[in-house]
């Protein structure tokens, strides 16, 4: 029996199913059953007013396996763009490919195109207002949330350091947590975030990452007290609790990861062989956005007696170089910044307490 994880966006217990039921059912999460209907074979190219009659009219109902009750990607995006061209957001010329960015509540490499069933697609959209995001969410069972880009595509979301300004899309309506399938060679986790202050990972560039992690594993460096300077949701140092990692030290300095990092250890707990319930040492929910420089919150500790021995864990929300003054020593330093930042100061401020540190 898995714990009830209340979703730390909508407050739904629905939201977020723990980690072991996720990757127990993710091969057949997409899937057609047997009475789907063939792939409906549309151009993503194709203008709006080209569609056929059936899927340009498409509602809620139509078009839906009467067995599974689930529909294909491309009728969901065609049940989308069907009421923005109502509402005069897009023209009748637009196509499937016009809509935004579609991202799957549960991200795992899909080798076919996925069929949806409700809640299970994420909207990432330009030119879209409140209004007309509501009315996607209510009218399009599928689709769980619906975010607004701002600024260019390639942007990161998140933090550049405690000195800028964060970088956020805007939730416009419905939930935007959805998780990710993280596989490493330690065994899988689904990561949570918050998606809408929450960088975009490809899942390219996130494999690139555990790619270093298992080489450093090799290296017999994982082993001892490994510090995830900036955790974000908490990947890295929560595979390296896979990894057999003595003591993870998670950390970062805006508190939407700090948040998300809690979640994912309540949401992995019984994957990680960790104790339910991390223990809570300050209320995320207090925590100014970007951490104070010279305070290092302790935000909270878990523990457990995993697959490969005890682990403890710790939380914080820190300036990464401030951290540094309150871990007396830690064998292994992850540096994850954004590709346009310096880590030099983090480095330097490192350099003496960390085994090694290594930027990834
Ligand atoms: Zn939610
Ligand atoms: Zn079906």
């Amino acid at each position: 029996m898995s714990a009830v994880i209340i979703c730390p966006r909508c407050g739904s217990s629905g939201c977020v199913i723990p980690a072991e039921e996720v990757l127990e059912s993710i091969s057949s999460m997409y899937a057609a059953c047997q009475s789907c209907a063939p792939d409906p074979l549309i151009s993503k190219q194709l203008p709006f007013y080209q569609l056929d009659q059936p899927v340009r009219n498409v509602d809620d109902a139509a078009m839906r396996c009467q067995n599974c009750g689930k529909r294909h990607l491309d009728i969901v995006i065609a049940h989308v763009l069907g009421i923005l061209v109502r509402e005069g957001l897009r023209g009748k010329d637009a196509s499937l490919s016009d809509v935004g960015t579609p991202m799957i509540t549960i991200g795992y490499p899909v080798p076919f195109p996925p069929r949806l069933g409700r809640d299970m697609l994420i909207l990432v959209m330009d030119a879209i207002d409140r209004g007309t995001a509501e009315m996607l969410v209510n009218e399009v069972s599928e689709v769980k949330g619906v975010i607004e880009r701002n600024g260019e595509p390639g942007q990161p979301v998140g933090i550049l350091d405690a000195d800028h300004t964060p970088h956020t899309y805007n939730l416009l309506a419905g939930c935007d947590v959805r998780g990710d399938v993280v596989s490493s060679a330690f065994g899988e986790l689904c990561i949570y975030k918050t998606q809408s202050d929450t960088h975009i990972e490809f899942s390219r560039a996130e494999s690139g990452k555990i790619g270093v992690l298992e080489s450093l594993y090799y290296q017999r460096k994982l082993e001892g007290v490994v510090v995830d300077g900036c955790c974000g949701a908490g990947t890295l140092g929560l595979v390296a609790v896979l990894a057999g990692a003595r003591e993870v030290i998670l950390n970062d300095a805006f508190r939407p990861a700090v948040k998300n990092t809690i979640l994912n250890i309540k949401a992995n707990a019984s994957v990680l062989g960790l104790d339910p319930e991390p223990e809570i040492h300050t209320d995320p929910s207090k925590l100014p956005l970007i951490a104070d420089t010279g305070t290092p919150r302790l935000v909270a500790t878990a523990h457990g007696d995993g697959a490969s021995g005890h682990v403890d864990i710790s939380v914080y929300h820190s300036d990464l170089a401030d951290l540094a003054t309150v871990i007396d020593r830690c064998d292994l330093c992850l540096v994850d910044a954004f590709i346009d930042v310096s880590t030099a100061r983090f480095v330097q401020a490192w350099k003496e307490r960390a085994g090694i540190v290594v930027t990834i």
